[in-house]
């Protein structure tokens, strides 16, 4: 079974506390701290998590939720590594 705990739109995945974004082929419409997107909804597929990559990076990045931002945070690190996944999406 394919858990995914990765954001599909901004790449963040929490270290300490992984949050289940999709669960096999289910989106569980977590939103993710960093970009506040919700599984199943922005990322349901690559066009669509691109749209919302794009939209949330050319607003500055904000966090959605500041709280959970680490203190060595680096936007450009993991955009990279979100650019580099080939993860299979509906649709
Ligand atoms: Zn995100």
């Amino acid at each position: 079974m394919f858990i995914d705990v990765t954001c599909r739109v901004c790449g963040w995945s929490d270290p300490g506390d992984p949050e289940e974004l999709w669960h096999g082929g289910t989106p569980l419409h977590a939103v993710c701290d960093c970009c506040g997107s919700e599984s199943g909804v922005q990322d349901v597929s690559w066009r669509t998590a691109l749209r919302a990559r794009k939209a949330w990076v050319d607003g500055g990045a904000p966090w959605f939720a500041p709280g959970a931002r680490p203190g060595d945070w680096d936007l450009s690190a993991q955009l990279e590594k979100v650019r580099s996944r080939r993860v299979p999406t509906p649709g």
